[in-house]
């Protein structure tokens, strides 16, 4: 035998009330007024969470990708930096 909770969720048909029901105890753990609602409360917070890590994802995404940008940009500007002052010391040398 099995100690394993056996839960039962039964949906009232007058009032569309989700009952859970424990079987060991027969005794109500929780119920839910629904009106003709066809997702449980855990699979919206499933979808809702879902859609926050897919949200955040995005976010961090987003900002990773902007970091990269900035680096890109900052390491043209640096070599730019760079080929000016080549530049000018060439400019400065040439005395041929
Ligand atoms: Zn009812």
């Amino acid at each position: 035998m099995s100690n394993e909770p056996n839960v039962f969720e039964i949906v009232c048909p007058h009032c569309h009330t989700t009952i859970w029901v424990d079987s060991a105890t027969e005794s109500v753990i929780r119920s839910e007024k629904g009106a003709a609602k066809p997702k449980s409360s855990l699979d919206e917070l499933l979808e809702k969470e879902h859609v926050r890590r897919q949200g955040f994802d995005q976010k961090f995404e987003a900002t990773a990708e902007l970091e990269k940008q900035k680096r890109q940009k900052a390491k043209e500007k640096f070599e730019k930096a760079l080929a000016d002052k080549d530049l000018l010391k060439k400019d400065d040398g040439s005395g041929d």
